[in-house]
């Protein structure tokens, strides 16, 4: 059994630790990308177990599992990289569930939204200070000519 140094100096065994290769579901992390859709993808599922041994206990409790973790990556690192976009992807050992649209809005509406445009009043206030902007620029233009007329009638 593997030795781990332990906190105070002395030694205990080290986890168990138990690899298997596993055919996972990988997708990009970008909601936007094409490849956000899963795809199988070969992977490595490590299980590490926490001995109460590992933990620095003793006794007849020293192989019980006081517990688990589970890590899960690619096999291959030349997976990782979206073959759509480049970033890096990941990988789950669940196929993504699939609701059905009770709502009737798509499922991925919220990322489907246009892009701001200043242009679009979106409501009636909107549209008020769109019309007294217009106004106000309306009038900047005939003190314009006020202006010059009145320097011109000074000139002369
Ligand atoms: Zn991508």
């Amino acid at each position: 059994m593997p030795l781990i140094f332990a906190p105070g100096g002395g030694q205990t065994p080290a986890p168990n630790t138990i690899e298997t290769n596993v055919t996972g579901w990988a997708h990009c992390g970008d909601a936007r990308c094409p490849g956000y859709g899963q795809k199988p993808a070969e992977g490595i599922r490590t299980i590490v177990e926490h001995t109460i041994g590992s933990r620095g206990g003793d006794g007849i409790f020293v192989n019980i599992v006081e517990n688990t973790n589970e890590y899960l990556r690619f096999s291959d690192s030349a997976d990782i990289a979206c073959p759509d976009c480049g970033k890096d992807r990941e990988i789950s050992l669940q196929e993504r569930p699939v609701y059905p649209v009770i709502t009737g809005f798509p499922q991925l509406g919220l990322l489907q939204t246009p892009q701001f445009d200043p242009s679009v009043r979106n409501t009636k206030a909107d549209e008020d200070a769109a019309l007294a902007q217009a106004e106000q620029n309306k009038r900047m233009v005939e003190l314009e000519a006020t202006v010059a007329r009145l320097t011109a009638a000074l000139e002369d």
